[in-house]
């Protein structure tokens, strides 16, 4: 009875195997034309001044959109983009239309900065800081006004080649991120090596019970301490809570992110954020579901 228990696991394991490979294989052969039918779009999340809530700066985030298969979320499509090397093309659409919404708010007027998620292959293509360097010229933004993210998990790789390519990207002006601090890999080592602007703190970091008080809590007080010793900005992502943002505040974080201030919105909804800000009508952000 039990062999058989066994041999029934050992079927359904392999049927849901097979059904993830097909799963990929769909999503492979479809993101190859997500460009080209105009599936793909940014939306951009809020990045505010703590602890004024003052927006300061967006990070974008791409979403896809399939007429068969829905909304397919970036966890799950990004790692196919990056084993089928789909992930250039479709991170130079996301970097050059981050760029031209960046343009056009600057030419309005607003005083943010726009940040992009960088995959590890994108990083390692071939000049792809002077790549950077053209698409800024292009649409005549200075490079201070771009934040590149990172994650911990290009971290693990080669860290000397990581450091040179950081290095390169610097040059250019633009400012580096370090995504995810505290959710994997990184080491406290590695943070005081790599050349970097700005640490995120992870939001499970964020979610600490403590923060729950609004207390300090005391991974994201020692992470903030340290980020500030090392010279770098430290931003709190995955702020949900009034609660959580007392607590951040508290341990002294200047920058915050989360549902608390808004999810990621279309350019246009961020912007009559940005708009009621200057003109005074709307002095605080309103929290916005994504849909
Ligand atoms: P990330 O860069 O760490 O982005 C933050 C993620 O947390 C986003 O998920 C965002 O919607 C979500 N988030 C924001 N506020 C909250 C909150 O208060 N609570 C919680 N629980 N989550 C919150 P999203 O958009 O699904 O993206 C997931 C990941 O996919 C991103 O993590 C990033 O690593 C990757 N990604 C997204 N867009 C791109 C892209 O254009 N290029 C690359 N290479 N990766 C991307
Ligand atoms: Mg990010
Ligand atoms: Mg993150
Ligand atoms: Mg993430």
């Amino acid at each position: 009875y039990a062999k058989q228990r066994g041999k029934n696991r050992v079927e359904r394991y392999q049927v849901r195997y097979d059904e993830l490979l097909r799963r990929r294989g769909t999503l492979e052969s479809e993101l190859r034309h997500a460009i080209d039918r105009e599936q793909l779009r940014l939306v951009f999340q809020p990045v505010v001044a703590l602890p004024s809530m003052r927006p300061v700066g967006a990070e974008a985030l791409l979403r896809w959109h399939h007429p068969t298969l829905g909304a397919v979320r970036p966890d799950e499509f990004i790692p196919v983009a990056e084993d089928s090397g789909l992930i250039n093309r479709i991170g130079s659409w996301v970097l050059d239309n981050a760029c031209k919404q960046l343009a056009d708010w600057l030419a309005k007027g607003h005083d943010v900065w726009v940040s992009v998620n960088l995959s590890p292959k994108e990083l390692h293509a071939a000049d792809y800081a002077g790549q950077v360097a053209d698409v800024l010229a292009e649409h005549g933004v200075p490079a201070q006004r771009l934040v590149l993210e990172v994650t911990e998990h290009a971290v693990a790789t080669d860290m000397e080649e990581l450091i040179g390519r950081l290095t390169e990207l610097r040059a250019t002006g633009v400012r580096i991120a370090l995504d995810d601090f505290g959710a994997g890999y990184s080491s406290l080592g590695q943070l005081r090596t790599l050349p970097v602007d700005i640490l995120k703190i992870d939001h499970a970091l964020v979610a600490e019970p403590e923060s729950r008080t609004g207390e300090a809590a005391p991974l994201v007080d020692v992470v903030v301490r340290l980020g500030h010793r090392l010279g770098l900005e430290v931003l709190a992502e995955g702020i949900g809570t009034p609660a959580q943002r007392a607590a951040v505040v508290e341990a002294g974080c200047r920058l915050g992110q989360g549902s608390l201030f808004g999810w990621g919105v279309p350019a246009e909804h961020l912007e009559a954020q940005l708009d009621g800000l200057r003109t005074g009508t709307r002095p605080v952000p309103q929290p916005r579901n994504e849909p």
